[in-house]
Order: C-alpha cells, then structure tokens, then sequence
C-alpha cells in the first residue's frame, strides 16, 4: 500500500523553468543581454549525450542562447583548456558546463578549475565548493539544489530535522550535506565503510540517497512519515525491458514515508530547471542586474 505523498519533481521543475524564463525575458528587456550556456561534451558517452541534448532543448525554451561544442573523444587537455579560455572570456556566455564524465585521459579536477567560477553554473569549481561550505554565496550544483528547493516547499524550514546522506561524491553526497547543513538540518554523511547503514537510516526525519545501487535503499530502513528524496538513476533490465529505477526500493518505501520522490520524475527534472536558474543569477551578477530570489 502507498501511503506517502508522491512528490511531483517533474511539475515543481516546469513551475521553476517558467520563472526563469520570465527572467530571462525582463532581463533581454532591462539590458538588451541574453543569457547563454555553453555547453561542452567531450566523446559519445550516450547519457551524457541524452544530457547534453536535453539541456540544450531546455535552454532554448527560456529564451536563453545555447552553445554547444561536441569534441572528439581523443581531443587533448591542451585544446580543451583552450576552449574553456575562450569562453571564460566570450561575454555572451554566461555560464559554462562541462559535461562529465570526461575521458580517463583528461584531468577532469583541471578542467573544471580551469572554468572561470562565476560561470561555473555546476558549482564544481573548488571556489564554488569553498564558498558553499563556508557559508558565502556560490553556485551551487544543480542536482543537490533541486533536491533541496523539493524539501523546501514540502517542509518549509528544515531547521532541527535529523538528514541522513547516503553518499559523499563530490557532485552529489557532499554538497548536498552542505545544503542541509546551511538549512540547519543535523546531517550524517553515510558511504561504503558505514556500519550498520538501515539503523542510521532508521533515525533519518530525511533521507537523500545518491548511491548509484538500484533499489539498494529498502522499505523496513524509512522511519514513519519520513521524507525520501532518491537521487538515483539506474538502467535495469525487469521482465526483459529495460527499466529506470532509483537507489530506493520505491513500493517498499513508499507504504513507510510520509513523502517520496518517483524515479523517473522526482529530482531528475529537477538538476536542468536549476542548471538554468544558476545561469540566469551568473548572467545578472555578471551585470550587475537584480538577481532571482
Ligand atoms: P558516485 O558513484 O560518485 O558515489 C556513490 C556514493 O555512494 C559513494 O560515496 C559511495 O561510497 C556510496 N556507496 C556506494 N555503495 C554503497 C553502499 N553499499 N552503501 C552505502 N554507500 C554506498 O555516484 P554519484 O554521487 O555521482 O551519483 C549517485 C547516483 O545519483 C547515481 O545513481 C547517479 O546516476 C545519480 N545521479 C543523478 C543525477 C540527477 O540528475 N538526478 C545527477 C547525478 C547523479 P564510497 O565513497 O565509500 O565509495
């Protein structure tokens, strides 16, 4: 039995992309800019090409400029940090987003501190990861931020609850502990090497698996009336199809949770309306226009 409210990423993602699109379209209005997003892919990864390509689409849709540079899969770091320079320095871009994986031969840490970090719309850039850990304005990396903008409008204020992470990648785990953190939540950063995960899931107020495990998370882990956010995207094959599925085992934990976010339309459309949200804030703080709230 689904007792919990299914949280609905897909339509909280449309509400977000159509604010940012009435930015955009003041900001052409106030200033005469466009805000742009460059977009860069290094080889044929398929779902980063999937990801590449629906950013794009997205993009142009706010009315934002999208560029895109799709690079040989053998391209060197020299050509690479080349590009990265020119569009640190083009002032029609306004954000950059390297798209990662990057292939095994190119330094993705010296890429992507390579990108100028007001236009480092991931929020990767380790000035970015400083700022935010600090506490001073950053951008912040899209995936926890939509996870957290989900929170927000279910909870209201965080303030006390008991968070467990279950995760500590860069991109994910940690930011998103960051995030919870600032919002004064008590977080526990679970991973690998944790002991006994289900009992520290068990005193979890939210959860937020980033773990890459299908359906690893079970339903006997929720506390009641928990709050599961599941970053997880997992290709499986289920009765010869192939399926997408979380890192939560979703009817398990759906009869525990008070809410839960759906695999797929739970916080994946989540990670683009914010990608273009953080465009919009580096392109009025680059000049100097009233940033959204
Ligand atoms: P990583 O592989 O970089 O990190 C996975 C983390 O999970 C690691 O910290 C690892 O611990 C931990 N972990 C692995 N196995 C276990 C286990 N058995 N018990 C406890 N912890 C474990 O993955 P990402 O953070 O990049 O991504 C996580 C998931 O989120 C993936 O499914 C990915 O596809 C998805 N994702 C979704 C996005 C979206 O837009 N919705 C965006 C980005 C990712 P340790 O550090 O000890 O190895």
């Amino acid at each position: 039995a689904t007792n919990a409210q299914i949280i609905d990423g897909k339509a909280f993602a449309a509400k977000i992309r159509s604010k940012v699109a009435e930015h955009v379209s003041r900001i052409k209005a106030e200033s005469g800019i466009t805000p742009g997003l460059a977009v860069v892919l290094v080889g044929e990864d398929p779902a980063s090409q999937v990801y590449v390509r629906s950013k794009g689409k997205q993009t142009v849709e706010v009315g934002m400029a999208s560029f895109e540079h799709k690079l040989d899969a053998n391209t060197s770091e020299k050509d690479l940090l080349a590009l990265v320079d020119k569009l640190n320095k083009d002032p029609s871009v306004h954000g950059i987003l390297v798209q990662l994986p990057l292939p095994d031969h190119l330094n993705s840490d010296l890429v992507i501190n390579s990108i100028d970090p007001a236009k480092d719309v991931d929020g990767f850039h380790i000035s970015n990861v400083g700022l935010l850990a600090t506490g001073q304005k950053a951008m912040v990396p899209c995936t926890p931020l939509g996870c957290l903008l989900l929170l927000r409008d279910l909870h209201g204020s965080l303030s006390g609850k008991n968070a467990v992470v279950i995760g500590r990648s860069n991109i994910v785990g940690k930011p998103m502990a960051q995030l919870l953190l600032g919002d004064s939540c008590t977080v526990t950063i679970a991973h690998s090497r944790t002991k006994d995960l289900p009992e520290v899931v068990r005193r979890a107020e939210i959860v937020v698996a980033a773990v890459g495990r299908p359906e690893m998370v079970k339903g006997d882990w929720i506390a009641p009336g928990a709050t599961v956010i599941d970053v997880g995207i997992n290709r499986i094959e289920r009765d010869g199809k192939q399926v997408l599925v979380g890192d939560v085992d979703f009817d398990g934990a759906a009869a525990q949770a008070g809410a839960i976010t759906p695999v797929p339309g739970g916080v994946g459309p989540m990670t683009i309306a914010c990608l273009l949200a953080n465009t919009v804030t580096a392109c009025c703080r680059a000049n100097g226009l009233a940033e959204p709230e």
